[in-house]
């Protein structure tokens, strides 16, 4: 998979995909937004997220709390206090960084998790770690710098109105926990899906949807007794890449698997494993699985005062739960997918860019196109019929081969052409995206031959 990140970028934004943000206004940093095309993408990558690991997994229930929250979850998750990223200034240019990532960037298989400020600056003396920028070797100290955005909330605009936009969804789960496990009176062991959007002020957006300070995250809290004997991060670990492999079609070959070191390890967390990408400016995290023991439900019940504490109906003994997490950004998972997809090929009469999308995932399922103005009419009568069981559109403008192609770069797996001799075989040629080949499908049997292919 080598392709060119900015011909994938120009080719998302001209067939309708990615805009970037505000751009009549000169654009806002880093801001991207989802047009008419990536916009459905992405619904229907989240809805199998959903199908997936909420309403077909037996064992899980889904939720859709805030982005602001009490002040006080984010002080009891820690994020007020530990919230932050290494910002270091090279002196010369004034550009800023992660210090963490200028390790990371130029020593690939290096990991600097849980190292501390000192470390980090060492060993950017030591090894003569440049700036990318203008090549100076002349770095301030490291800083703290928080990534939580703050608001303030209601009219006044003081200390006590201050609240912040969410930087996970892992914790409105947390906080609703009790309410959840009550309300559908679940039994240990249960998950908590979620969706929503999250903020954080990176120091260091960039990597197009990659890293954004506005993002959209898939969580699951999976909650079980600490004296079940199952493997749940196991279990999990397989989930994930069964979605990855089996449902959203990526290629085993684009990603590996990271397990964290003992020193990388957050202080609560017993292990975690980062699913990379190779993505085509490097490898980089696209799922984050973490076993975080019982500590988000312990600090909430030490801050909120309310026992989130768990009676077992069998044992009678009570405990808190601890925690296997899943975690992945979609816009992060439709990148890898937009990249995998993207294939420029030669054809028998020339070029063409398709979009590869797995079928489920394709903005259109089928395209209708008459061959002339004068299957309009029939035309026009299939694709409203066609449309109360698939995603479809109307395509009549240009010769077919133009219409193919334009199909193919947005990733529609059919196009349906009426012709001359609908009128007298009633049947339609039915061409494939990837393949190309074509078949003469007779219209009673259109909708079943569709299903059977498309889904
Ligand atoms: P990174 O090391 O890349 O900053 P992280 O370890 O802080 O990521 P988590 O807090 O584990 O990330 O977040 C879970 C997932 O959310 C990540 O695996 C990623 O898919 C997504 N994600 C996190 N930060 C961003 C961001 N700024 N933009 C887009 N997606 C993000």
């Amino acid at each position: 998979m080598k392709i060119e990140i900015d011909k994938l970028i120009s080719h998302l934004k001209t067939q309708g995909f990615v805009f970037p943000g505000s751009e009549i206004y000169g654009g806002l940093a880093n801001s991207w937004d989802y047009g008419p095309l990536g916009s459905e993408v992405k619904n229907k990558l989240k809805k199998l997220w959903w199908d997936f690991f909420v309403r077909r997994n037996e064992y899980n229930i889904g939720l859709d709390s805030s982005i602001i929250l009490n002040p006080k979850v984010w002080q009891a998750s820690g994020h007020l206090g530990n919230f932050n990223d290494p910002l270091i200034d090279c002196k010369k240019c004034k550009s800023r960084f992660r210090a963490d990532k200028l390790i990371e960037e130029k020593f690939s298989d290096m990991n600097v998790g849980g190292w501390t400020n000192q470390k980090i600056e060492d060993f950017i003396k030591d090894k003569s770690i440049n700036c990318p920028k203008c090549n100076a070797n002349d770095f301030t100290n490291i800083r703290q710098f928080t990534l939580m955005f703050k608001t303030n909330q209601g009219v006044v605009e003081d200390e006590a109105s201050t609240v912040y936009l969410r930087p996970e969804t892992a914790q409105g789960i947390f906080v609703q926990y009790k309410n959840s496990q009550r309300a559908l009176r679940k039994k240990l062991p249960f998950g908590i899906g979620q969706i929503g959007k999250s903020f954080r002020n990176e120091i260091t957006p960039g990597n197009f949807i990659f890293r954004t300070r506005e993002f959209e995250q898939m969580e699951l809290e999976f909650f079980f007794s600490p004296n079940d004997t199952n493997d749940w991060f196991e279990y999990w670990l397989k989930k994930v890449k069964f979605f990855l492999e089996k449902i959203i079609l990526i290629d085993k070959k684009n990603y590996s698997i990271r397990e964290h070191k003992k020193d990388e390890l957050a202080h609560y967390a017993k292990r975690t494993v980062d699913i990379e990408f190779d993505f085509p400016f490097g490898r980089g995290e696209l799922w984050g699985i973490a076993h975080r023991s019982d500590f988000d439900l312990k600090q909430h019940q030490t801050h909120s005062g309310q026992d989130l504490s768990y009676l077992d109906p069998e044992t009678n003994e009570k405990y808190i739960a601890n925690v296997i997490e899943p975690s992945v950004g979609v816009e992060r998972l439709l990148l890898a997918i937009f990249c995998q997809s993207y294939v420029e090929e030669k054809i028998d009469n020339g070029e063409r860019i398709v979009m590869k999308l797995p079928y489920q995932l394709a903005p259109y399922s089928i395209a209708i196109m008459p061959l002339q103005k004068q299957q309009n009419k029939r035309a026009n009568e299939l694709y409203k019929e066609l449309l109360l069981d698939f995603d479809a559109t109307f395509d009549e403008t240009g010769n077919i081969g133009k219409r193919y192609r334009r199909q193919d770069a947005i990733g529609t797996p059919y196009c349906i052409t009426i012709d001359f001799d609908t009128e007298k075989d009633n049947s339609v040629t039915v061409r494939n995206r990837d393949t190309m080949n074509q078949e003469r499908i007779e219209i009673k049997n259109l909708k079943q031959y569709l299903l059977a292919k498309i889904f």
